[in-house]
């Protein structure tokens, strides 16, 4: 046992008073499994999505295809949850429990947020889908989402500051024509041992601020973004956050790395190639 106890403690770097754990190149190897675990949950569960499969059929989906590759559901339990993946229809933004009894229907959308503990190591990701043909706006709402999220993802840069990822999510948003809300009171987070760690990952911000980005620094970056207002009420479950007006919303999610080679995007099956793409970055894969 030469590793020894202290290889196993993980690295921290401090800023403003807070910890911010920092991998080894070793452990982000072992996030990049716990990511494929998670990408292959939500592959599957995207699969099934179809009218008239319930929530809790896709959660046991999704808790099945974890365990068969040894890893744990990193939600389920979490604070009490009882899903493995939160499933948010509609106007639902996040946090929404899985229900035996609830159907989706076509012209639904649906996020489906996800993670796994594999070997200790933490993963989180997220897409929102519509259940057969999206309408014009459906479509449009995710499109921007999901390319929020890539603008955030390609900032994951060593040298760069935390809020270059948050300028860049806001900037895509707020370059529609459409005047779409984003969802200020969560957003991304560090990961690693834990699912939630520092830093906390704004959806907006002025560039240039926070932590240094630098090798060994994992987050999850997480863009909410409403067609209308973006105010939220959570429901008296406990978990679900709503819209407080009823407008859509939309989620989408990746773990990524940042490394000495770019970013890695752990939860993404190709690194993040296809996706990171249109902004000139290569990721490490
Ligand atoms: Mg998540
Ligand atoms: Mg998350």
């Amino acid at each position: 046992m030469t590793a020894g106890i202290l290889s196993r403690i993980p690295l921290l770097a401090k800023w403003s008073g807070r910890m911010i754990q920092i991998k080894t190149p070793h452990e982000i190897e072992l996030m990049r499994a716990s990511g494929l675990v998670t990408a292959g949950a939500l592959a599957a569960v995207k699969a099934a999505v179809r009218p008239g499969v319930t929530t809790g059929e896709l959660d046991a989906i999704a808790e099945d295809h974890i365990r068969s590759q040894g890893a744990v559901p990193n939600f389920l339990g979490y604070h009490g949850f009882t899903g493995t993946i939160c499933a948010s229809i509609n106007h639902e933004i996040v946090h929404g429990i899985p229900d035996p009894d609830r159907r989706l229907a076509e012209g639904d959308n649906i996020s489906i947020d996800c993670g796994a503990i594999l070997q200790g190591w933490h993963s989180d990701s997220a897409v929102t889908v519509t259940v057969g043909e999206p309408s014009a706006e459906d479509a449009a709402l995710l499109d921007v989402t999901e390319r929020s999220m890539w603008a955030g993802l390609a900032k994951a840069i060593a040298g760069g500051r935390l809020t270059d990822i948050s300028a860049a999510v806001e900037r895509t948003i707020t370059a529609e024509a459409h005047p779409y809300g984003i969802v200020d009171r969560y957003g991304g987070h560090g990961i690693g041992t834990e699912m939630h760690q520092d830093p906390h990952v704004l959806n907006y911000g002025r560039p240039g601020r926070g932590p240094k980005l630098v090798p060994g620094l994992t987050l999850a970056i997480e863009p909410m973004v409403t067609v209308g207002d973006p105010a939220t009420v959570e429901l008296d479950d406990g978990w679900t956050v709503i819209t407080k007006d009823g407008s859509r919303a939309a989620h989408f999610e990746h773990t990524v790395a940042i490394t000495p080679e770019g970013p890695w995007v752990l939860t993404a099956e190709d690194g993040g190639v296809a996706g990171l793409a249109p902004f000139g970055i290569t990721p490490r894969t």
